[in-house]
């Protein structure tokens, strides 16, 4: 027998009717080029509304991807609503790959109109020499019609102000419904490993995620919060956040393109911030910022971290800047957050920080185990296994590429972790990043956080080298903060007694820079790459770079 109660599809256009209606006068605060721009919830449904007008104008019809090359700004969200709630795709591309890998989403996605800022205009113009001839058929660069760019681009692609396209249309356009299951954003991974990959979410598997996002033990948003997303909308949706934040009514503040720890800090004290969130190194150019001027937080609450693992050292200090931060883990493939760190009640301290530091407990919504073969690995907090992920906003496969799921429907992660009695999961490896020494595993996150407990450490990466007796044995690589000294020894002497002896690196390579990917992560396999025979052919211990 069926209830009785009223049934209908989930749509993402919803999020922001339910802002302009009753959060009208919550705001999104942008940092433009050209300055602090804000506009209320209300408009920016309106003009969601024009930008849909203007995209039925310009030939899109529903299901066709449309590319974005954007920052966070009030723009980039009126993008989000307008092509997902008019029952295209929004496909965001991250401007941080390379010009060939731009290309080739844009090309697999078969982008026909490509939204850009201006100051991707050389991007655009390199991206758009590599596509098939006759894809593209415009681009819309994000200003008005007098800052348009200068841009060297083949006849037949129009260009166009995002303002001007928008002064043209008068809003009076009803939000459609269609099926839920419908694809709403398709985000490509950063293919460290071979191409970028796919994934499509649809209106469903948002409009679940973003209100699991709400959840008290998740980020809890509320209406009286301000929340500055520093993760980039071009990667996995800014983790969603945009989109609980039009649910929470929650007033948005975004960076645009100013992403360094002194501009950071300044727009979360002008705006008012009271939580944010963002990778590991954005919060640690933010607090390296902060220790510089001797500031603190005047409004900051809590902060939601992941990406990769939240360094130990970073959240102490964080904490003692009265700043909770919540350590977050996922992946493009899960919308991406699946797990989040926030306290339960009954432990003993200790217990409880271990928890805190871990990647967290899984959301409502999903599931997660640990598997070893095909076995579930006991939750002892000793047993390591290959982490698994199912769940309504986690996908199948790869678009246009067969399934990825394992048979009974479990996502593999490649990550790999232990369970706690409570079920918080600690990651202690990417499965290719685990250094297995003399048959025992060593995690080179640990290694790695040790490390960056280190007065002097910025940033450090561990590997496995090969070696003739241990197969593998861990090195770490380490990039000094500006003017701090340390030498090998006293980085080695640092790990004693808090890693097992024969866990210790057997050497430190020092770099002036370590190697990122488009999103921010250690490129391990460079390193890997360039280490990986460093014991075999080192004559020396502590050599300089090879
Ligand atoms: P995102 O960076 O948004 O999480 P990606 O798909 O680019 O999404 O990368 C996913 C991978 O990043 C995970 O499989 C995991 O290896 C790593 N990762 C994400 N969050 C964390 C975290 N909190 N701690 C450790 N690793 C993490």
């Amino acid at each position: 027998m069926l209830g009785l109660m009223q049934y209908e599809q989930l749509m993402i256009s919803d999020f922001i009717v339910h802002a302009a209606r009753h959060h009208a006068r919550a705001e999104i605060v942008s940092h433009l080029a050209e300055g602090i721009h804000r506009q209320t919830y209300r408009d920016t449904e309106l003009r969601a509304r024009k930008l849909a007008q203007a995209l039925t104008r310009l030939g899109v019809k529903p299901g066709d991807r449309v590319a974005t090359l954007a920052w966070n700004t009030h723009r980039h969200v009126e993008l989000y609503f307008a092509i997902s709630g008019s029952a295209a795709v929004v496909n965001t591309v991250n401007p941080r790959l390379a010009p060939g890998d731009i290309a080739y989403i844009i090309g697999h996605a078969e982008d026909h109109v490509l939204f850009a800022e201006v100051d991707f205009a050389p991007l655009v113009a390199d991206v758009v020499g590599r596509l098939p001839a006759g894809l593209l058929r415009t681009v819309v660069f994000l200003c008005a019609a007098h800052a348009l760019p200068q841009v060297d681009l083949p006849s037949g692609i129009d260009v166009v102000a995002y303002e001007a396209l928008l002064e043209a249309e008068d809003g009076d356009y009803g939000w459609p419904r269609f099926d839920e299951r419908s694809a709403s954003a398709l985000c490509y991974t950063s293919g460290t490993t071979g191409r970028p990959k796919g994934v499509l979410y649809t209106h469903r598997s948002t409009t679940l995620k973003a209100m699991a996002m709400n959840a008290a033990d998740a980020c809890g948003l509320r209406a009286v919060d301000r929340l500055m997303p520093a993760v980039p909308m071009f990667h996995v949706n800014a983790w969603s956040l945009p989109y609980a934040a039009t649910i929470a009514g929650t007033s948005l503040v975004m960076p645009g393109r100013f992403l360094d720890g002194e501009s950071l800090y300044r727009l979360i004290e002008d705006e008012r911030v009271t939580f944010a969130s963002g990778v590991p190194s954005v919060w640690l150019g933010v607090l390296a910022h902060v220790r510089k001027i001797g500031a603190r937080f005047s409004t900051l609450q809590r902060m939601a971290v992941g990406g990769s693992a939240c360094p130990e050292s970073m959240f102490d200090a964080y904490e003692a800047l009265g700043v909770n931060i919540i350590h977050a883990w996922g992946m493009t493939e899960s919308s991406p957050v699946a797990t989040l760190s926030n306290p339960v009640s009954g432990v003993d301290p200790a217990t409880a920080r271990r928890q805190r530091l871990s990647q967290g407990r899984v959301l409502f919504g999903v599931d997660l185990r640990a598997t070893r073969g095909s076995t579930e690995v006991p939750w002892d907090g000793e047993t390591s296994g290959d982490i698994e992920l199912r769940g309504h906003w986690v996908a199948t496969g790869y678009y246009k590429t067969p399934p990825g799921t394992t048979p009974d429907g479990w996502f593999p992660t490649g990550d790999v972790g232990v369970f706690d009695a409570n079920g918080f999961v600690l990651l202690t490896d990417r499965s290719k990043d685990l250094i297995k020494s003399g048959g025992e595993w060593i995690s080179s996150i640990d290694l790695e956080n040790i490390a960056m407990g280190h007065p002097a450490i910025a940033e450090a990466a561990a590997i496995a080298a090969k070696h003739p007796k241990w197969d593998e044995r861990p090195v770490l690589i380490v990039a000094l903060k500006p003017g701090a000294t340390v030498t090998r020894e006293e980085l080695l002497d640092f790990y004693a007694g808090k890693v097992a002896r024969w866990a210790v690196p057997d050497d430190v390579i020092f770099v002036d820079e370590l190697p990122h990917g488009a999103t921010g992560k250690l490129l391990k396999s460079e390193l890997r790459a360039r280490y990986a025979d460093h014991l075999v052919r080192a004559k020396t211990p502590g050599a300089s770079p090879d």
